[in-house]
């Protein structure tokens, strides 16, 4: 027997119109791209997503169309969230770090029809027009007064484009499922892989992600998102602003440590969202200019693993709890959090960053669970470690364009993790399978070790690979980047890992290096170290 309730659709189009109706006056701030603070309201949110919405009609776009984007956060591309997705069009957020053959790739890909380009990234586009398939014009998001020279064709002004549209649009209704966004993983090997989200997926992952549990999003919360709104929506922020009417401020180009701080200074955020690399360089320059972070509650952090260290940093230097949070774009990209609960207030304080540390509980709606290579689970006993299975309405299903569904036989998704669940239900990414270390047929983690040699206050950054050994097959390597000013040793570094990691997990060698390579979304770039290092133990003998 059916249930005898209405069928309304979750539609992006319903979070901006709710925005307006019930928080119009709630601000989004954002550092704009020409410089100056820029400030407005929900209502002006609306009203220019709709003017946006009549715009992009006149580009003759059709539903399902996918216009692409280049942009920092900010309110423009706020808009685009709202105005694209609401007419029933794809946005589809293009990773603007990602090398120059990857853009045209993607572009070409999902067919972008129209692109969407900060004044920051014209040049970079000037630089691949040439091979660009399917773009028929771009946009470029400035006002008239700050237009640049340019050799592209078909340039169109933002502020020229919607100044003239009326701020009255009917939103179409359409089914929830249809596509609204499209992102794509910046894999390190091969082309990158699209994941085409729903209306409905995002409205789940937004009502998660705001939840009790994780952000605790509502009309009194002011939320710093520094996490790229060109990579998996941002978290969801963008939407849960709208949703609940919380308080945005949108950080542009500018994401290093003072230009953060002085966000959060003058507007005085309680929740902070970005990866690891962003809070190394906020709390740097805390540390230099003897500031503190008094408005913040909670730092949302996750893209890599946040190390005790930063998570021990936050909360006694700032009284900010670092929850840590696990996911991917594939996920939407949300999956777990360490949620703050009262069973942890009354813990130790090392017994809570023990839990901190890892990357925590499941939400609802996100199934969960550990698997040898052959598909067998394992058990949940905190000991046992396997591939990261999940399930659930706002993971992906398959690749966009793929005709093979990306799930195994019984409908779970391999996250390429690999992983532990411990009795309580918590989370512990061991690594990813592609760089776990198998030394003698036993499993070494990689960010284990990274994470206990950024324990070390010489240690900036560290990067544990696995390369070949006569004996063992492969053994760990330590590549370390010091402080700078600051003195460290080989014998110095395995002395302070000695206690912190199994005897047989130490290190072989540790080389020192000024800089380590990145990804487009800030992890440690592994394979080209693994290449270059491969022979390094054989050759040395250790
Ligand atoms: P990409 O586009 O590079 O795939 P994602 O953000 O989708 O970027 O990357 C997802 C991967 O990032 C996860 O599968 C996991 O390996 C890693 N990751 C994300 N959050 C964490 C975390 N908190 N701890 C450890 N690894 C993490």
């Amino acid at each position: 027997m059916l249930g005898n309730m209405q069928e309304g659709q979750l539609l992006i189009s319903g979070l901006i119109e709710h925005a307006e109706t019930y928080h119009k006056d709630t601000e989004i701030v954002s550092r704009s791209v020409e410089g100056p603070i820029h400030r407005y309201t929900l209502k002006d949110a609306a009203n220019r997503s709709r003017k946006l919405a009549n715009a992009l009609g006149k580009l003759d776009l059709q539903q399902g169309d996918v216009v692409g984007t280049l942009a920092w956060n900010t309110f423009r591309h706020f808009e685009l969230y709202f105005g694209v997705s609401g007419i029933g069009c794809v946005v589809n957020t293009v990773n603007p770090r990602l090398f120059p053959e990857q853009l045209i790739y993607i572009i070409n890909h999902a067919q972008n029809k129209y692109l969407f380009v900060d004044l920051t990234f014209v040049e970079l586009v000037e630089s691949i027009s040439d091979s660009l398939e399917s773009v028929k014009g771009i946009i470029i998001l400035t006002d008239k007064d700050h237009m640049p020279e340019t050799k592209l064709k078909n340039v169109i002004c933002y502020e020229e484009l919607i100044a003239d549209e009326s701020n009255e649009y009917d939103w179409p209704v359409f089914d929830e499922n249809t596509a609204s966004s499209l992102c794509y993983t910046s894999g390190t090997t091969g082309n990158p892989k699209g994941v085409l989200y729903s209306h409905r997926s995002t409205l789940l992952h937004t009502w998660i992600v705001s939840s009790g549990n994780v952000g605790k999003i509502s009309s009194s919360s002011v939320i710093l998102p520094v996490v790229p709104m060109f990579h998996v929506n941002a978290w969801g922020i963008p939407y849960a602003s709208a949703m609940f009417g919380a308080k945005l401020i949108l950080p542009g180009p500018l994401m290093d440590g003072a230009s953060i701080y002085e966000l959060i200074d003058l507007e005085k955020p309680d929740l902070l969202m970005g990866v690891p690399t962003v809070w190394l360089g906020l709390l740097q320059y805390l540390n230099e200019t003897n500031q503190t972070l008094d408005s913040v509650s909670t730092a949302l952090v996750g893209g890599s693993a946040a190390p005790r260290a930063m998570i021990q940093e936050f909360e006694e230097k700032h009284n900010v709890f670092l929850m840590h949070g696990w996911g991917m774009t594939e996920m939407s990209p949300l999956g777990t959090a360490t949620s703050r609960t009262a069973e942890m207030d009354n813990m130790d304080i090392e017994s809570r960053y023990d839990l901190q540390e890892k990357q925590g509980k499941a939400f609802f709606g996100v199934e969960m669970t550990i698997a040898d290579d052959d598909g067998n689970e394992l058990p949940k006993d905190g000991v046992a470690f396997g591939r990261l299975l999940v399930k659930g309405p706002t993971i992906v299903e398959r690749y966009f364009k793929s005709n093979e569904s990306s799930l195994d036989k019984n409908g779970w998704f391999d996250t390429g993790d690999v992983a532990k669940i411990h009795p309580e239900g918590s989370m512990e990414i061991v690594d990813r399978s592609k760089d776990v270390i198998k030394s003698g047929g036993e499993w070494i983690s990689s960010i284990d070790l990274e994470n206990a040699a950024v324990g070390h206050p010489a240690v900036a950054e560290a990067c544990v690979i696995g390369v070949l050994h006569e004996k063992w097959d492969e053994r760990p390597l330590l590549l370390v980047v010091k402080v700078e000013g600051k003195d460290l040793s080989k014998e110095e570094i395995l002395a302070f890992l000695e206690d912190k990691v199994a005897k047989w997990w130490l290190p072989n060698d540790v080389i020192f290096v000024s800089e380590l390579p990145h990804t487009a979304t800030g992890k440690l770039l592994k394979t080209n170290l693994r290449d270059e290092y491969k022979e390094h133990l054989i050759n040395t003998g250790k």
